[in-house]
């Protein structure tokens, strides 16, 4: 039985699962088995009683990737992977937290808020607060709370000088208090609560250290600094924390990720050095070159070396598009004639750099009766019908919910208009009570009485609720709410959405709570926690389509990456800044490494976005693959041999040039500007009197240039 665990790991795979009861960091490329590493890992130290199920926690960055893991456990030995801690950060320290509910002050049915969930309540803090949200962008305020939030401090131990930060300072103060009032975390809070509750709680700490005697990280690089003090926190003097990550796929920086943390880890811990992997498993060898060769060109590197036992294979298809309509035609004609070919549409990938790309991909997909599947973007959790749904659940357990109320308030409209809630709003303020207080004390009046029938409909689903199981309750709330009859009397989308009522309602059947009593919470929890893992179309072959965020970890046996045109991917916010580049050529790497046998690269001469037209050049990323590794397919010879050298001067590209030309100028020209000097346009958009064009000037670097002000200033 050991034997055939540890069969087939090469020598340093094999040293690293079965590295001594120490921490330990594994510092390799994509495809070098990292993650099967960290798996088996946990599954030679259960075999050899080294450890129990109890003892071990382990951090996936997914919560697929979690359930990936339990699935693979199970089938390699008898183990009930339920009892095990493995899940992200996120879930395992809502675990925490549900666990510890009342040592941290929260109520047992606290509620998650997703990242929009969370604007909208700043945005109502603000307005609460009589503050201009121009002067204080609710997203800005957003990100300095939780910055510090990930950083571990409170707004307490914070001060400033200037009144700008002084006033932030002031507010994530009062969202706090906010937050607390309504019973309600958001993500960097999960986080932070968790850690506050372990490292006041001695005795706590204690408890965990002695029972998680073996912490393991997948995709360590990506942690920031608040996670990787919270596994030091666990860890301890005494506990082994064996972390695995590829700095060169550290894609979060934005959010806080500190690559530092792999440094770090092997100065706390006193470890030799990492364990390297080397050889690749996942990807034909062209594939592997392509993506060597890119990610070659940042500088700072840890450094590795990939190779590969496995044959050249096909060469990476490039895909030159007219627009972004016929990029996507293209796309979903490939992906039909592999599936012909025997391919299975759930090992095929179309990966974006921006959620806006999906739009058209799924209006011809949807034309050509592809079936698919959306990671991110607009998720069944997140679609407007569900969140209703969810929360007249909410309501029906917690009615202090003021996020709930507010949505749901006047849906379906009984008459209660922005005004009444106005009212409500300055009611629960002055008396410094929840929403659902204010209205349960609202006097005589007009809107009293609506308010009156509100009140008691939340006060019925209450008490009808109570006796029912959770499939039930979801049942119930969609029909009393009203939302059911809504819907279908909306002739427009309604049908859509019902069906999507009713798949809510099969999910809550399906809904396995870890504990009976708290079903409707941990229903509640999952949903804001794995919004898009739970798609209509669950278990069906279907086409998997996401960011290239969402796709660190997977692969496929084909991998479609799309939109490679300058300022998308390479993102145009990062084109002044040196490090935001090498993130999004990190981002890059990641995207070509998920493929195993066929990679595809396409591009458009045009695009809409934001409805806008754009005329991009192609990505830089393209040129970087060295030219020998790639064959240029056209629209009129797509199924070219595979043979055919590829070369940049094909007709497809130089016809890109033509078409990017707007107000006399074209996309590649050279010029000059009376005040920045010489340049060369690289992107143009509008169309007849407003155009603007992008120019990279040697001097003085990329700048958007209106023609309608610049025209008489070029030459
Ligand atoms: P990433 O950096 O993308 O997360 P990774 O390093 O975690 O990649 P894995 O996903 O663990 O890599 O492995 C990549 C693929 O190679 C998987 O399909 C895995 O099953 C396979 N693999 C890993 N090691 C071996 C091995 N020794 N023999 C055969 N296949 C292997
Ligand atoms: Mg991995």
């Amino acid at each position: 039985m050991n034997n055939d665990l540890l069969a087939g790991l090469n020598a340093e795979q094999l040293s690293a699962v079965t590295w001594p009861a120490k921490s330990a960091l594994v510092l390799a490329g994509a495809g070098s088995g990292k993650t099967r590493v960290l798996t088996t890992r946990i599954a030679w130290l259960l075999q050899t009683g080294q450890a129990n199920p109890a003892s071990i926690l382990a951090v996936t960055f997914t919560n697929k990737a979690a359930r990936e893991m339990q699935t693979r456990l199970a089938a390699m030995m008898p183990v009930n992977v339920k009892t095990m801690w493995i899940g992200t950060f996120h879930g395992l320290c809502n675990r925490l937290l549900r666990m510890h509910y009342r040592d941290t002050g929260l109520p047992q049915t606290f509620q998650i808020l997703d990242s929009g969930e969370q604007q909208s309540a700043i945005k109502r803090l603000l307005k609460s607060l009589d503050i201009s949200d121009e002067k204080f962008p609710p997203k800005q305020v957003q990100q300095f709370i939780n910055g510090q939030k990930e950083a571990g401090v409170r707004a307490g131990e914070l001060s400033a000088h200037d009144p700008y930060t002084k006033k932030l300072i002031e507010l994530y103060a009062a969202y706090d208090a906010q937050c607390n009032r309504e019973g309600v975390v958001d993500f960097a809070e999960l986080l932070l609560r968790s850690y506050e509750l372990l490292s006041r709680n001695a005795a706590l700490c204690e408890h965990y250290r002695a029972r998680f005697r073996f912490l393991l990280v997948d995709e360590f690089q990506d942690t920031n600094r608040l996670q990787y003090a919270w596994l030091k926190l666990l860890a301890g003097p005494d506990n082994a924390l064996f972390a695995v990550g590829d700095d060169d796929q550290s894609i979060y920086a934005f959010r806080g990720a500190e690559v530092g943390n792999m440094r770090a880890l092997l100065a706390d811990y006193g470890v030799a050095g990492p364990v390297r992997l080397e050889q690749n498993y996942r990807s034909a060898g062209t594939i592997l070159d392509a993506a060597n060769a890119l990610i070659e060109r940042n500088d700072g590197r840890l450094g590795k070396q990939l190779w590969t036992a496995a044959g050249p294979g096909d060469k990476i298809r490039l895909f030159d598009a007219y627009s972004d309509g016929e990029e996507a035609q293209f796309i979903v004609d490939e992906v039909k004639a592999l599936k012909r070919d025997g391919w299975s549409l759930s090992d095929m990938a179309v990966l974006y750099r921006s959620n806006a790309q999906s739009r058209i991909l799924e209006h011809v997909l949807v034309q050509a009766g592809v079936a698919y599947r959306i990671y991110g973007g607009l998720r069944f959790f997140e679609r407007q019908e569900i969140k209703h749904a969810l929360a007249y659940l909410r309501l029906a357990i917690n009615p202090d919910d003021d996020n709930a109320l507010l949505r749901v308030i006047n849906v379906p409209a009984r008459g209660i208009g922005a005004r009444s809630v106005e009212n409500l709003q300055t009611a629960s303020r002055e008396q410094g009570v929840s929403l659902w207080q204010a209205a349960c004390g609202a006097g005589g009046g007009r809107t009293a009485g609506k308010l009156a029938e509100f009140v008691l409909l939340v006060e019925k689903l209450r008490q009808r609720c109570e006796p029912l199981n959770l499939a039930e309750q979801v049942s119930l709330v969609i029909d009393e709410s009203g939302l059911r009859a809504m819907y279908e009397a909306d002739k427009k989308d309604g049908e859509e959405r019902l069906a999507n009522l009713d798949e809510l309602i099969n999910a809550a059947t399906g809904f396995m709570p870890q504990e009976p009593q708290l079903a409707v919470v941990e229903f509640l929890t999952q949903a804001s926690l794995e919004a898009g893992d739970h798609q209509a179309d669950a278990g069906e072959d279907a086409l998997q389509l996401m960011t290239v965020h969402a796709a660190k970890g997977l692969e496929f046996n084909a991998v479609f990456v799309g939109g490679l045109e300058e300022g998308l991917f390479p993102h145009e916010n990062s084109f002044n800044d040196p490090k935001g580049l090498e993130e999004e050529r990190r981002l890059m790497y990641v995207a070509i490494t998920r493929a195993r046998q066929r990679l595809y690269l396409t591009n458009a001469q045009s695009r809409m976005l934001h409805g806008q037209s754009r005329y991009p050049i192609r990505s830089r990323f393209v040129d970087e693959i060295p030219a020998e590794l790639l064959q240029v397919l056209s629209a009129t010879v797509k199924a070219a041999p595979v043979t055919s050298r590829s070369s940049w001067a094909e007709p497809a590209f130089v016809q890109q040039k033509a078409v990017a030309r707007q107000g006399g100028w074209r996309v590649g020209q050279s010029l000059s500007h009376t005040k920045f000097g010489a340049g060369v346009v690289i992107n143009a958009e509008g169309a007849g009197d407003d155009v603007r064009l992008q120019i990279n000037f040697a001097e003085h670097g990329i700048k958007w240039l209106d023609l309608r002000y610049a025209a008489d200033k070029l030459t």
